[in-house]
Formats: structure tokens, C-alpha cells, sequence
């Protein structure tokens, strides 16, 4: 047995994080994998936050008025930590969310990919030049900083989350407040104490830039309604986004919802179905069916669905279900026991109307919740498999018309991703055209999204955008300028206004 406490000591103490944050608190934090307890954290209270606010808003005096490619240089460097971390940050990530060690590994290379990306959109932070209707005049659009940006994110993804916001809102020039679940503390401590090693090689960045609010609930709702932040990105259930969105509506303040997904995928009569199985064995029980994208309903064509679900339950009766410290397992653990009592629950509903369950036992026992995935031939879209449960379960139901089944599959509150497998263009392009998701892939899974895309979804899924594409414009605020180089005074749309 691996001893994990003195392990993540040893790993915290190697990324730079002082003892007493994780040594000397009130919360507990414990790694899923075994149950164990790693430390007691200690949490910021209500007249900190205060200051902390105050220490962010004076440094976004200072870093909007930096040349946005100079912040680029700071991410540069935070990019080059992350690489030399890696490898301990992942072991981390591991230990503390209980991802495997390839997709803990993910998950920091996904926050150096979105360094990457911020650093050479930090030299392309444009606006348009727009034709003006009078003569001597410019009109242009400039993007400006926006204030102080607060994120709040969810465990399942402890740092990517908080990159993919902070690296766009640095070169976008904003101060950043981070509010991590407070299930990931640790790792979050650790990502801080990496990047306070950029900022150290930097060299001028202002005190306060990058904080952290380490702490329950209570932290994101005082970033909800503090008027000093401008933007909340808010990564979580739809729950949390049915508290938050009003509140920030209700100061006006901007909002990037990243709710919660019920991720539907269609298999095709024409579909490759090695492929197909592939991709839905790893969007239904990777990440032990805890990611937002995970895969939950799946849409078999009639003339495929029995030698597909033979298929399936061979694989889900043969993946390795354990500590993937110990063994190399597909699966690891749940989050903890409320996590489990919400999938027991799930089947419990899924069976009493008409669903019939294969697997979902718990594996071992203790203080950790290892599940073995379960599979659910479910009679149609009824019961628990309209809304998100966040464990490995995959509800399978039969379809024999693709209008139907994808007017079936927009049919449920959440919108974040969605999937088809078939070789047939006809097919895979009226999904396209019809999936309401904010995400539709072709011939490939619900889940592992790469971060060049802009990312997120529709409906409950709470309409935001992260990471690629143009999600920067959400971090700045844009102005129309327009300026008169000639002698007179004409005024838009002819209208006429002479003084004496
Ligand atoms: P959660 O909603 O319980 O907590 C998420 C974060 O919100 C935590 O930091 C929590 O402290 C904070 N929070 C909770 N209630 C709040 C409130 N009223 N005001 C302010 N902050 C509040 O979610 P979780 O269990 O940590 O994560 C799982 C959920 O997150 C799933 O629903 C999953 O689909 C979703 N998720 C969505 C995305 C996405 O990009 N769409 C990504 C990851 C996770």
C-alpha cells in the first residue's frame, strides 16, 4: 500500500507549497483513492476575502496598463513551470481527484496547451476597423481589460478549469480570484506555488494578480456578489448555476456558466463499430463517468443493438476497476460516498421503471468508492436518465428512425456534448445541422475535448465559453471609437443640428 499522505507531502513540499496552508487548517482533505486524510487546509475567512478583493482590484490598475504581449511573457514562463512540474502536478491530480495517471497527466497538459494558446493571443488581442457613413472620420473597435475576474471550479477537473480561465484573463490583462471545490484543495495550492514561480521570474507583476480562495460555498457566493468582480467564469452543477446566475444578473455583472452535461451519442447502422465501441467505452466510464462531457445515453440503431450491447457488457465486464496507483485500471475511484449513494439511488429509479441494470456494485470497501460501471437497457428516455448522475452509468436505449432519435436526444434540460458514429455524410451532417449541443462530434466520443475549440454548451449547461477560438472576447470589454480628422461636423444618419 502506497502511503499517501507522506507521498503528497513529499510532492507538495517539491512544488513549493508552505506546510502551513495544508498542515495548520480547519478542512480536511481527503484523497478518494483510499479514503485517507491528507491534510487539514487551511480556509480563507470572510474579512480576508475582503482584502484579497481589494489586493485584486489594485492589481488590475497596474497589469491593464502592461502591453498585452509583455503578459503574454508571464503566461510564456508559467508554461515553462508547468512542464518542469508536470510530472509531480499529475501525481497529484491523481491522488487527490482519483484520475488515472494518463488523464491526470491530461489534465496539466491541458493547461500548458492553454498557456500556449494565451501566449499568441497575446499578440493578437484585435478589434475591427469598421467603414463610417461620414466623411473624415475612423470608427474601430478596441478591446479593453475588464477588472477582476473570479473563478469558481468544480473537482473533477481540480486545475485545468482554473488555466483555462486564468491564462485568457491574464493576457487579457485582468487580476484573477480562484474559489476551487473545495473537494481539490491541494492540487490548487499546488498550482498556485508553480505559478507564483513564473511570477517570480517575471519580475514585476503586481501583488495580488493570482489569488486563491480556499474554502467552501460561501467564497464563490461572496465572488457572486461582490461588485469589484466583473466577470464570474462558474464551473459546477446546474444547481450552483441556478443560485449563481440570477445573483450576477441581478448586479449585471457578466457570467460564464459551465453547468452540468447529460451527454447523448447515436450509433448508426453504417457506424464503424470497433471504432464505435471504443469511443463509447471511454466517454461512458473514463474519468469513472466524472467528467461533464461523460457519456450517459446511448442510441442504438435497431438492426445493431444486440450484438452491440454484447460487445459492451464484454468490456465493462473486463475493465479494471481499482486504485490506479496500485494497478493499471481504466476506472478508479468515485469522489466520495455521497457520489456513490447518488448512483445506487440512479439505478434504484432506472429499475423501478423498467430498466434493466448491469453492474454499478461497489468494489472493495472502506473509506474509498470504487464502482464497477454500470450499463442500463433502459425501455426509453424516462426516469433518471433525463437528468445528469455524475458516476458511470450508461442508459442504452433502441432506435429505428435518426429524426426521431435526435429530436429524442435534444429532448433532456442539458446541452453541453454530444456524439454520432456512421460513415454515411448524410447521417453524420443532419446531426450536425440538428444536435442542440454545444459540442457535436463525428465518428468520435462525447468527452476529450482539445482546447483549441471554444468549449461548453447550451441550455442548463448554462451557455458559456472557455478556452479556444474567440472565448477571449468574454474576458475584455469592447469600445467603438470613433474619431472625426476633418474640419466639420457631420452628424450620423444626415441629421441636421446648427447652432449659431
Ligand atoms: P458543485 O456545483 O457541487 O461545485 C462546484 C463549485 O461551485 C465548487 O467550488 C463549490 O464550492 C461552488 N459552489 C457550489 N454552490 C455554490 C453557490 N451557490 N455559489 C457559489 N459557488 C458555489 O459541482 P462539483 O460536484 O464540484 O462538480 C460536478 C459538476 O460540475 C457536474 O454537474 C459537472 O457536469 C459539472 N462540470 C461542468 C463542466 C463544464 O465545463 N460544463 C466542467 C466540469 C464539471
Amino acid at each position: 500500500m502506497v502511503q499517501l499522505g507522506q507521498e503528497t507531502g513529499a510532492l507538495l513540499d517539491r512544488l513549493g507549497v508552505d506546510r502551513t496552508l495544508w498542515t495548520e487548517g480547519s478542512m480536511p482533505s481527503a484523497t478518494p483513492l483510499t479514503g485517507e486524510r491528507l491534510g487539514m487546509v487551511q480556509v480563507v475567512d470572510a474579512a480576508a476575502i475582503d482584502n484579497r478583493l481589494d489586493a485584486a482590484t489594485a492589481a488590475f490598475r497596474v497589469w491593464r496598463r502592461v502591453p498585452a504581449p509583455r503578459r503574454g511573457e508571464l503566461v510564456r514562463l508559467w508554461g515553462e513551470e508547468l512542464r518542469a512540474a508536470k510530472d509531480d502536478l499529475a501525481r497529484l491530480v491523481t491522488i487527490e481527484a482519483g484520475k488515472i495517471p494518463s488523464e491526470g497527466a491530461g489534465e496539466v497538459q491541458e493547461m500548458i496547451d492553454i498557456c500556449d494558446f494565451a501566449v499568441g493571443l497575446s499578440r493578437q488581442l484585435y478589434g475591427l476597423t469598421i467603414a463610417t457613413e461620414r466623411r473624415g472620420h475612423r470608427m474601430m473597435e478596441v478591446w479593453h481589460p475588464l477588472g477582476v475576474v473570479g473563478v469558481i471550479s468544480a473537482f473533477n477537473f481540480p486545475v485545468a478549469v482554473w488555466a483555462w480561465n486564468a491564462a485568457l484573463a491574464l493576457v487579457c490583462g485582468n487580476s484573477v480570484l480562484w474559489k476551487p471545490s473545495e473537494k481539490t484543495p491541494l492540487t490548487a495550492l499546488a498550482v498556485q506555488a508553480v505559478f507564483g514561480r513564473a511570477e517570480a521570474r517575471f519580475g514585476d507583476a503586481p501583488e495580488g494578480l493570482s489569488q486563491l480562495l480556499i474554502g467552501g460555498r460561501e467564497l464563490g457566493e461572496a465572488l457572486v456578489d461582490d461588485r469589484r468582480v466583473a466577470l464570474v467564469s462558474a464551473t459546477g452543477s446546474t444547481r450552483m448555476g441556478r443560485s449563481v446566475a440570477p445573483r450576477l444578473a441581478g448586479r449585471f455583472a457578466r457570467a460564464i456558466l459551465e453547468l452540468g452535461g447529460n451527454n447523448g451519442a447515436i450509433v448508426a447502422p453504417s457506424a464503424d463499430l470497433d471504432l464505435a465501441l471504443r469511443g463509447v467505452a471511454f466517454g461512458a466510464m473514463g474519468t469513472a463517468g466524472q467528467r461533464c462531457t461523460t457519456t450517459r445515453r446511448l442510441f442504438l440503431h435497431d438492426s445493431i443493438y444486440d450484438g452491440f450491447v454484447a460487445k459492451l457488457k464484454a468490456a465493462y465486464a473486463t475493465v479494471g476497476v481499482g486504485n490506479p496507483l496500485e494497478s493499471e485500471v481504466l476506472v478508479g475511484p468515485l469522489i466520495d460516498r455521497a457520489a456513490y449513494d447518488a448512483m445506487q439511488g440512479a439505478l434504484g429509479a432506472a429499475a423501478a421503471v423498467g430498466g434493466i441494470v448491469h453492474g454499478g456494485e461497489r468494489v472493495g470497501d472502506g473509506g474509498s468508492f470504487y464502482v464497477k460501471p454500470a450499463l442500463v437497457e433502459m425501455p426509453g428516455q424516462v426516469g433518471p436518465v433525463r437528468d445528469e448522475t455524475f458516476a458511470p452509468i450508461l442508459y442504452v436505449m433502441r432506435y429505428d428512425d435518426l429524426d426521431a432519435v435526435i429530436d429524442l436526444h435534444n429532448d433532456v434540460a442539458a446541452g453541453l456534448s454530444s456524439a454520432i458514429f456512421t460513415t454515411d455524410v448524410r447521417e453524420a451532417e443532419r446531426f450536425l445541422v440538428a444536435s442542440d449541443c454545444g459540442i457535436a462530434n463525428v465518428n468520435l466520443g462525447t468527452s476529450g475535448a482539445e482546447i483549441g475549440g471554444a468549449f461548453g454548451g447550451e441550455k442548463e449547461t448554462g451557455g458559456g465559453r472557455e478556452s479556444g477560438s474567440d472565448s477571449w472576447r468574454q474576458y475584455m470589454r469592447r469600445a467603438t471609437n470613433t474619431i472625426n480628422y476633418s474640419n466639420a461636423l457631420p452628424l450620423a444618419q444626415g441629421v441636421l443640428f446648427e447652432i449659431d
